[in-house]
C-alpha cells in the first residue's frame, strides 16, 4: 500500500472537475473573442466560471483575472501593482516565510528600486500585527503576507492585518494558495485588495489559477497582447482550465465543512501519536492556528532527506518543505525565519493531508514512522540517547 502526505505540493484532480472539463476540449472548443455563436457561447462559460470563483471568494465576478497559476497571480500582483503606482511610494512589506515566488519577485523589485521590509515571525510562524504597523512608512503602497503558510501551514491574523492596511491606506495583497478550500475565504470581510489562488490547490487541473483584484485598484499588466482578462492578462483563455477551476471551486465550498472536520480528526491524530510514540520529536508551526490538513514535525538527530527516503522505501510519499524549493540543498527559510538552528530545520517532515486520504493511510505511517526514525538515530554520528 502506497500512502499519499504530500498534498501541499499537488492534488489530484476531482473526477467531478474532469467531468467539467471534457466538453471543451473538443465539443465546445469556442473562442471567446470570437465575434460568432460559438465565440459567444465560450464568453457566457468563461463568464459563467468567473461567477463561480468570485463567489467562493466573497468577490464580485469583473474582479477575477484568470492566469496560469499562483506564480503568475503572485507576479501580476505585485509587480503589476509596484510599477503601476510607483508615483505613490516605492516600499513594500513582506512577511519572511513568504512562498519562494513571492520572495523572489521581491528581489526582482529591489533591482528596480523598489525597497522591501521583511517582517520577522513569531516562533510559530505568525506575523506580529503591532511590528507590521511600526514598519509602515509614508512611501508604503503593498503589504504582501500569506493566509496561510504553505509548509508549517500556520495562519496569520488576516483580518487585523486588512484592517491595518485599509486605515493606513496601502494596499493589501495575500496568497491564499495553501489555505484555500480549507478556510472560508472572504476578501470583503477580510479587507484584501490582491488575492492569489490557483486551481490545483482545491482539486482543479495545474496550469489555471486566478488573482482578485479590487475594484478601483489599478495594475499594469505583465502579459502584453491581445487585451483579454479586461487587458491585464493577454492571451486566448484557457477555458477547459478556467471550467475546471470553476467546478472545483463551486465543489469546495460545498465540500468544505465536510473535508475540514475529517482533515482535522487526521491531523490531531498524527499529531498526538507521532508525539506520543517518538522521542524527542516537536511540532513546528502553531499548535492552534494551523491548517487542518498540516502537521509538520521535527525530530532530533535526524536528516530530513534521510527519513524522506526510508519513508519512500517503506511506501509514503512525504516531503521535507515545500516542492517549489526542493532544487535547492539551503534549509527551508521558513523554518528558519522561527529561529530553528540549520540541523532542527534540515530534520523536518511535512505530512499534508486531503479530500482523498484514507484512515488506513493515517494507521500506516503512524505505525511505520517510529522505526525508521529510531533507525536512522542508530546510524547517526548527531544523535545520542538521553539518560
Ligand atoms: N504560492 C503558494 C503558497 C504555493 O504553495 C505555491 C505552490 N503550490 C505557489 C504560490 C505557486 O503555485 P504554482 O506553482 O501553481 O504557480
Amino acid at each position: 500500500m502506497i500512502t499519499y502526505f504530500d498534498y501541499h505540493s499537488s492534488k489530484p484532480v476531482d473526477q467531478r472537475v474532469i467531468d467539467a472539463m471534457q466538453p471543451y476540449f473538443r465539443e465546445h472548443y469556442g473562442n471567446p473573442s470570437s465575434l460568432h455563436m460559438i465565440g459567444d457561447r465560450a464568453t457566457r462559460v468563461l463568464e459563467q466560471s468567473r461567477l463561480s470563483v468570485a463567489e467562493f471568494l466573497g468577490a464580485e465576478k469583473d474582479e477575477i483575472i484568470f492566469t496560469s497559476g499562483a506564480t503568475e497571480s503572485n507576479n501580476l500582483a505585485l509587480i503589476g501593482y509596484a510599477m503601476r503606482n510607483r508615483s505613490k511610494g516605492d516600499h513594500i512589506i513582506l512577511s519572511e516565510i513568504e512562498h519562494i515566488s513571492i520572495h523572489n519577485i521581491a528581489k526582482y523589485l529591489e533591482k528596480q528600486g523598489f525597497s522591501v521590509s521583511r517582517i520577522p515571525v513569531d516562533q510559530y510562524g505568525q506575523v506580529s500585527v503591532k511590528k507590521l504597523a511600526a514598519r509602515i512608512q509614508d512611501k508604503t503602497i503593498l503589504v504582501s503576507i500569506n493566509y496561510a503558510n504553505n509548509e508549517i501551514g500556520t495562519l496569520q491574523s488576516i483580518a487585523e492585518i486588512g484592517m491595518l492596511c485599509r486605515e493606513r491606506n496601502i494596499v493589501f495583497h495575500s496568497d491564499a494558495v495553501a489555505a484555500q478550500g480549507l478556510v472560508p475565504l472572504d476578501v470583503r470581510r477580510d479587507n484584501i485588495d490582491l488575492m492569489t489562488i490557483s486551481s490545483n490547490d482545491m482539486y482543479g487541473p495545474k496550469g489555471t489559477g486566478a488573482l482578485f483584484v479590487r475594484s478601483g485598484v489599478k495594475l499594469q499588466p505583465i502579459i502584453i497582447g491581445g487585451g483579454q482578462e479586461r487587458g491585464l492578462r493577454s492571451g486566448t483563455e484557457n477555458m477547459p482550465g478556467i471550467v475546471g477551476m470553476a467546478k472545483a471551486a463551486e465543489i469546495a465550498r460545498q465540500d468544505m465543512a465536510g473535508d475540514v472536520k475529517r482533515l482535522t480528526a487526521y491531523r490531531d491524530t498524527l499529531i498526538k501519536e507521532i508525539l506520543q510514540r517518538i522521542p524527542r520529536a516537536y511540532l513546528n508551526g502553531h499548535p492552534v492556528m494551523r491548517l487542518p490538513n498540516n502537521a509538520h514535525f521535527r525530530f532530533d538527530g535526524i536528516e530530513g532527506e534521510a527519513l524522506l527516503l526510508s519513508l519512500k522505501d517503506a511506501g509514503h510519499a512525504v516531503s521535507t518543505g515545500s516542492a517549489c524549493s526542493s532544487k535547492t540543498l539551503e534549509p527551508s527559510h521558513t523554518l528558519i525565519a522561527l529561529g530553528l538552528l540549520h540541523e532542527e530545520a534540515h530534520g523536518s517532515l511535512q505530512l499534508t493531508c486531503g479530500r482523498f486520504t484514507r484512515e488506513e493511510e493515517i494507521a500506516k505511517i503512524i505505525n511505520d514512522l517510529p522505526e525508521v526514525v529510531q533507525r536512522l538515530r542508530k546510524l547517526s554520528p548527531l544523535y545520542k540517547e538521553e539518560d
